[in-house]
């Protein structure tokens, strides 16, 4: 059962609208350059009514711009990690572009915010082979870019099998031991995440209902929102219409309606730090080994019941 003890991570691809592949594909154009960037306001105020902790996965090119939204929530006590520099695809870009993404983006918001940044995540769950080598050389601690879910054509998905936080070498065997993998959320037996779109499209109860399944089996369940879908979007020719269903008002409830959920909502930071160390420690004097024994809560995929 549920509990109030039952940790969740509330996360936000900070990204404005512009960067998003649906825009960037599109003929029109919005007056405002910087659609999404006023859903920091309602996210800080937000998340502090609520005592929650959030992680601001940022485009730095974003913090670059507008340091002082980035710093405010930054002083706010909300985690700071790297959703690359450009939001480009990273299967895009070739190794040396990539390394650069991520190395950049992690310098310039420990600069910006004056704290180190462990985490990442990839624009569109997009991790080409190579990632999560040039993390690990570039300081990061965890990668939060695999979506665990069925595949959903043309899109994502169909990749991955794991469901909790576990060593990134199960993604790819290349991987360094010292990086962390925590998965997005899924739905439990329907393999779709529990928010972005379907949070829209299957409504507020389905997300709900899916954190309450996935803390039973003993995993916190990583959420995703981007800024753009709290603000009332200006109508740009040529993105298509599922972008825009339920965004701007119904979202901002809904992201009300789960912060009130009876769960702690702390930094992906702080669920990656605890599995590392039931993990037996990757610290860099504690010997650790490529494939230590998981603890509780670690393992990946050894449960049965999450399969589908
Ligand atoms: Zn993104």
């Amino acid at each position: 059962m549920t509990t109030d003890a039952d940790r969740a991570v509330f996360s936000v691809d900070f990204e404005l609208f512009s960067q998003t592949p649906a825009y960037r594909g599109a003929a029109g154009e919005a007056d405002d350059p910087a659609v999404g960037l006023g859903a920091a306001d309602f996210l800080r105020e937000t998340l502090d009514g609520h005592g929650a902790t959030a992680t601001f996965f940022v485009v730095s090119s974003v913090a670059e711009r507008h340091p002082d939204t980035v710093r405010a929530l930054a002083a706010a006590g909300h985690e700071i990690g790297s959703h690359t520099h450009s939001h480009r695809l990273l299967s895009a870009l070739d190794s040396g572009e990539r390394r650069r993404e991520v190395e950049q983006s992690r310098a310039l918001l420990e600069r910006v915010t004056g704290r180190s940044v462990a985490g990442f995540r990839a624009p569109a769950f997009d991790v080409p082979r190579g990632t999560f080598e040039a993390l690990a050389a570039a300081g990061y601690g965890y990668d939060s870019s695999v979506a665990p879910c069925r595949r959903i054509p043309g899109w994502y998905g169909g990749e991955h099998d794991v469901r909790r936080l576990c060593p990134a070498s199960r993604i790819d065997p290349d991987a360094p031991a010292s990086l962390a993998e925590l998965p997005v959320a899924v739905m439990p037996g329907v393999g779709l995440p529990l928010t972005g779109t379907w949070l829209r499209f299957f409504g507020v109860r389905y997300t709900l209902l899916g954190m309450r399944l996935l803390a039973r089996r003993g995993i916190a369940p990583v959420l995703y929102v981007h800024p753009w879908e709290l603000v009332d979007l200006p109508a740009v020719e040529g993105v298509p219409k599922r972008v825009y269903v339920r965004t701007g008002g119904w979202m901002r409830r809904a992201v009300e309606r789960i912060l009130a959920a009876p769960f702690e909502f702390v930094p992906a930071r702080a669920v990656a730090a605890d599995g590392v160390e039931a993990a037996g420690g990757t610290s860099p004097d504690s010997g650790s080994t490529t494939d230590p024994d998981p603890g509780p809560g670690t393992e990946a995929d050894a449960d049965p019941e999450d399969r589908s």
